[in-house]
């Protein structure tokens, strides 16, 4: 049966020479066995967005445009601005063409093989499919802790977000439409995806080791990630505070009741200790919860800005 439905895959790059011909290799035989079969049209293709890198990553786009330009798009961002960006830039661009986008990470991390999966629940209907890791072996204690945590965290908190779930996942063309009518700056791809609804499914993957190169994930981007997607999501933390302080605010009285009884019965102490132990906690209260709302007005400061989320300097894409 031939389908005439376009599947674009796209894949952000950000200093990923090291890997991208190989990725390259292993999407072009994927598109190949899925235009084969039947599931894909032959408009489909591989996008890759270059992040801004200063290695030779756009080189290779490039060269690989040039020689396939059937097969392999490119889109060169402006300047470096991040993994979330980069793939709306290209997620973005790629609705303009394909019925079908997956998103996928270019270390090869994702199993390839899962499109097949993804393609197949399109076909059945789904609008969102979701790549959920089936185990973390191959992830440092480290790295699965936190992130297990993170994803904890996040329920906790009441963000909607798909447990062990990352950003390979396909949208289809209308489900991207909803997507582009999100405005905000401040992007977390993950808790926005489950808002724009229509049916959605998972389908389960082996994640494998980065196949060359280095994380572009440091613990510090990590930590700002966890902090960007909960504050963009949850005002919880706000309410914390407020209770925080109504908790506060009670036991002062009480203590305040416990240090006049004391006094009128005659057995009052220095009281050093308790003095100072109340003038950190309450201070570091303060410190804390005044910290937490300036990280929200600082949100709505970047938002009201509006700034462009990225800038294109260049698409390559033939579609005739
Ligand atoms: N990436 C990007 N811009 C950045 C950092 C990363 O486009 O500023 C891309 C990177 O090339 C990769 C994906 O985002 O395709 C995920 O990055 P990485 O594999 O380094 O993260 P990890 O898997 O270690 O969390
Ligand atoms: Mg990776």
């Amino acid at each position: 049966m031939k389908d005439e439905r376009t599947l674009y895959i796209v894949v952000p790059c950000y200093k990923e020479e090291a890997v991208l011909p190989e990725t390259a290799k292993r999407l072009k035989k994927k598109v190949q066995t899925l235009l084969a079969a039947g599931k894909i049209s032959d408009k489909s293709r591989v996008m890759f967005v270059n992040d801004g890198s200063r290695d030779r990553t756009w080189e290779i786009i490039s060269q690989l445009h040039e020689d396939e330009p059937k097969l392999f798009s490119g889109v060169n961002l402006a300047r470096n601005r991040g993994h979330q960006n980069a793939l709306l830039a290209g997620l973005m661009t790629a609705v303009n063409h394909a019925d079908m986008v997956i998103s996928m990470d270019a270390d090869l991390q994702d199993d390839v093989d899962a499109v097949d999966a993804m393609v197949d629940a399109y076909h059945k209907g789904y609008d969102v499919v979701y790549g959920v890791r089936s185990s973390r072996k191959t992830d440092t204690f480290f790295k699965r802790f936190t992130a297990e945590g993170f994803y904890k965290l996040m329920k906790g908190l009441g963000v909607d977000i798909v447990f062990n779930h990352a950003d390979y996942r396909l949208m289809s063309k209308r489900a991207l439409e909803g997507l582009a009518e999100f405005g905000e700056v401040n992007l977390f791809l993950r808790g926005i995806v489950p808002q724009i609804g229509y049916p959605w499914t998972t389908v389960e993957y082996e994640r494998h080791e980065r196949f060359a190169g280095e994380s572009k994930y440091p613990l510090k981007k990590m930590l700002a990630f966890a902090f960007d997607g909960i504050t963009s999501f949850s005002i919880k933390p706000m309410r914390l505070i407020l209770l925080l302080g109504v908790v506060v605010f009670a036991v002062s009285i009480l203590m305040l009741l416990y240090a006049l009884i004391s006094k009128l019965s005659g057995g009052t102490t220095a009281g050093w200790t308790s003095m100072m132990g109340s003038i950190w906690l309450i201070g570091g209260i303060q410190l804390l919860s005044l910290g937490v709302i300036g990280e929200y007005i600082g949100k709505i400061y970047s938002e009201t800005k509006r700034r462009p989320r990225f800038i294109i300097e260049r698409v390559l894409n033939k579609t005739e």
